[in-house]
């Protein structure tokens, strides 16, 4: 039997990087049950580091994850992680309020979002409708991320620390036992003193196995798709939200990757796109600019997966510290991946947050799930 003294169970975004930052100080392995990893949110985001998205705290533990993204972990990958890609949130009239709301909150957060009218938003985006566009809100810290680089540098940092991976190995029961937990998998059984939940979607029913109380986490599925604009309708260089998120859109290899910004609540599955979403962002976009979108080259779905209060669940269990939890990415969890990791590596051995952490105000009780007990009444 395989032994190790931490488990992370999923190889996506979120297991890969706590891995790789547990393996600096214990032995570690992955187990996922896919063939390949990433085969899940990982690979279908829209890959974006965004600093404004999200509420308080993921914002928080997306400033603090800039450093590994600008420096391609610290020079650790061939190539950049990341490249500049300034996000345009857009409002027409009925969301105007709206937006000034969120430039307002974002103020008052120490954040900076700049306020353009019309006419400015529409020279950064001239395909945006002069009868439809009133306002806008930049965004100029955003960037591209490059995920499969991202996934690859986690994946090379967790072997050179001696970490192992395990694919095709999914996590079947889950026993604890007197030093820990024996792992059944269909790969075989391991045996490791602590386990760490990065299942995705599936967190509360890995959670389940192992007789650990669910936390209530929901699945959204959000689809995505890339298709051709009219011949001379421009996108621009920005990546464009709407200001009440109705649908986004960038220009992608020559296309338009869009989205509906769809929220449709689901089982944890291989999500699948529907034509109907996929018509609704075409109608949308339209509706707001001169794009002409009339077809898609390819859609795709993903599933983003939300704690009851929207934050991420980092750390361990109130019942039994040797089950740690690393879900609740939501609609961050590529950006806010490296702070993420590291949290989650630190609150699992028992240590403090680190400076790096500490110095953008966040505490390990906006991390660790005891405080949703709380907000619960339990
Ligand atoms: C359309 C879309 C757009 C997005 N855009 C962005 C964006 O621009 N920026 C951003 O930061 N985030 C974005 N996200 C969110 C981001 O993709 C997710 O937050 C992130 O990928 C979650 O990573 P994860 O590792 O928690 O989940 P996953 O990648 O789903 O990984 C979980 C893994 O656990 C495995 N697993 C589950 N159960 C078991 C078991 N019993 N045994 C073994 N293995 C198991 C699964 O196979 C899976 O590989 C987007 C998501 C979607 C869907």
């Amino acid at each position: 039997m395989e032994t190790a003294d931490v488990a992370v169970i999923g190889a996506g975004i979120a297991g890969l990087s706590v891995a790789a930052e547990l393996a600096r100080h214990v032995t570690v392995i992955v187990v996922e049950m896919e063939a390949t990893p990433a085969h899940h949110a990982t690979g279908r985001s829209a890959a974006l580091y965004i600093p404004t998205y999200g509420p308080p705290t993921v914002r928080r533990l997306t400033a603090a994850s800039a450093a590994f993204f600008r420096s391609a972990n610290e020079g650790r990958s061939p190539t950049p992680l990341v490249s500049p890609r300034s996000v345009m949130y857009v409002a027409d009239e009925p969301h105007h309020s709206h937006l000034l709301a969120f430039a307002a909150g974002h103020g008052r957060a120490g954040g900076s979002l700049e306020l353009i009218d019309g006419p400015a938003s529409r020279a950064r985006c001239a395909a945006l409708r002069s009868d439809w566009v009133v306002a806008a809100g930049v965004d100029h810290d955003a960037l591209d991320i490059d995920v499969a680089a991202t996934v690859a540098t986690y994946r090379s940092a967790l072997a050179e620390r001696g970490g192992r991976l395990r694919t095709s190995h999914r996590v079947t029961a889950l026993d604890r036992s007197v030093g820990g937990w024996e792992i059944s998998t269909t790969g075989g059984p391991i045996s490791a003193g602590t386990v760490v939940d990065a299942a995705g979607a599936w967190v509360d029913r890995v959670a389940g196995l192992a007789g650990i109380r669910p936390l209530g986490f929901r699945p959204k599925r959000r689809t995505l798709a890339i298709g051709p604009v009219a011949a001379g309708s421009d996108p621009g260089d920005h990546f464009v939200a709407h200001a009440d998120m109705h649908f986004y859109f960038g220009a992608e290899h020559g296309d338009l990757m869009f989205s509906p910004a769809d929220e449709t609540p689901t089982e944890p599955a291989d999500a699948r796109p529907e034509e109907i979403d996929v018509a609704i962002a075409i109608d949308r976009i339209n509706d707001a600019t001169t794009l002409g979108l009339r077809s898609v080259r390819q859609a795709w779905a993903g599933l983003r997966t939300f704690s009851p209060d929207g934050d991420l669940v980092l750390g361990p269990d109130p019942a039994d510290p040797t089950f740690v939890w690393c879900a609740g990415q939501g609609g961050y969890g590529i950006h806010t991946s490296p702070a993420a990791a590291l949290a989650t590596a630190r609150l699992a051995l028992g240590e403090p947050l680190p400076a790096a952490l500490v110095d953008v105000g966040l505490t390990a009780g906006d991390l660790l799930p005891s405080r949703l007990a709380t907000n619960a009444g339990w």
